[in-house]
């Protein structure tokens, strides 16, 4: 399949990217959390393309962007209380609503669930590209399932170039990880997946809120989680990640000597830290100075390992703020719960 590549200053292409998207194709775009792979959520073939194109199982559903508050009636047939006011607060944003689906959003979107996740993106480029395709649009990460997801237009080129319709290329993503996913069906909201909308983001508007048990420890053999994708193996990289957690300084110092090991044996080692470069890897890769930082460097780098042939990479994890949850979340995964722990 020849791949339209698309600038998003480009107007013309972004029209037709609309087009594509009503006559059932499927369309890469930004968004301020990742990058997005898009189709009409009506459309029941185009959104199986959705899957094919990734390699995505077909019991993780996707979510249902949409550019207006006003056209959440039309997604969800119940809007509760807690949900208008995370709205009211933080839309549009980088957060997700799981909310009870209107009988024509089709069961190929939800996965078969009585359940719809609806988002409203800030993303400027992403807000036109939904105004022009004239319809909700359904869309999970623009990535090769398993993948880290694509904070940058090259990494959906990197991913999806031939297999897709068209990719409209953008900024980089502004937040880096997904979206906070909150299911508002409850009393309480439940975050089902962290993001850049925090636990202290919904006290302040909510008043509670509980932490779906998944979110750090992975889903067991058998369990069935809520949200279906946790149970998936995710941004996962060809280098083997190992996530070291504690304070500074000691994490630093662990880490020099794990690499000074393997380098020993010819291994190539690449480190992820918030620590200066001290520590003499094949590849050394800052992660800012707060973990909001460190989420929006996350899946770039570990894409970076796989192109700079990184076998081992080390994970320094000791900054301690609101996004740490939203950190350790992606970072644990795609560690496959590999983690040093010099805190116990
Ligand atoms: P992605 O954007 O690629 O992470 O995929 C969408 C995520 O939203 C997946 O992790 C899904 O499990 C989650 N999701 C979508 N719809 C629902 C729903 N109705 N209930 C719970 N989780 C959902
Ligand atoms: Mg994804």
């Amino acid at each position: 399949m020849k791949t339209l590549i698309i600038d998003k200053t480009d107007e013309k292409s972004l029209w037709k990217a609309g087009k594509i998207i009503r006559k059932g194709g499927i369309v890469a775009f930004p968004t301020e959390t990742v990058y997005g792979l898009g189709a009409n959520a009506y459309d029941e073939n185009a959104i199986k393309k959705i899957y094919k194109a990734k390699g995505r199982p077909s019991d993780n559903p996707l979510i249902v962007h949409i550019a207006e508050i006003g056209d959440l009636e039309k997604v969800a047939r119940e809007i509760p209380e807690n949900a208008r006011k995370l709205v009211a607060k933080f839309a549009p944003g980088p957060f997700t609503l799981i909310l009870k689906k209107q009988p024509d959003i089709p069961d190929v979107v939800t996965a078969g669930l009585d359940t719809v996740g609806v988002r409203i993106p800030k993303d400027a480029t992403a807000r036109a590209f939904i105004r022009l395709a004239g319809v909700p649009i359904a869309a999970p990460s623009a990535n090769i399932s398993g993948k880290p997801s694509p904070t940058k237009a090259e990494h959906v080129i990197a991913d999806l170039d031939g297999k897709v319709d068209a990719i409209i290329c953008g900024e980089d993503a502004e937040i880096g990880v997904e979206s906070t996913i909150i299911d508002v069906t409850g009393e309480i909201p439940t975050i089902l997946r962290p993001g850049g909308i925090t636990k202290e983001d919904i006290i302040s508007v909510c008043g509670r809120v509980e932490i779906s048990q998944n979110v750090l420890t992975g889903v067991k053999k058998n369990e069935t989680p809520k949200c279906p994708g946790m149970k998936y193996k995710h941004y996962s990289p060809d280098a083997e990640i190992t996530v070291v957690e504690g304070e500074k300084k000691e994490t630093a110092d662990k880490i020099k000597e794990l690499i000074k090991a393997d380098r020993e044996k010819g291994i190539k080692v690449g480190v992820l830290a918030s620590s200066e470069n001290e520590f003499n890897a094949d590849l050394y890769i800052f992660e800012g100075k707060n973990n909001r930082e460190f989420a929006n460097v996350l899946f770039d780098a570990l894409r970076e390992f796989d192109k700079n042939g990184i076998e081992k990479a080390y994970v320094q994890m000791c900054m301690k703020d609101e996004m740490e949850l939203t950190v350790k979340n992606r970072i644990y995964k795609s560690a496959g719960y590999r983690i040093i722990d010099l805190g116990e």
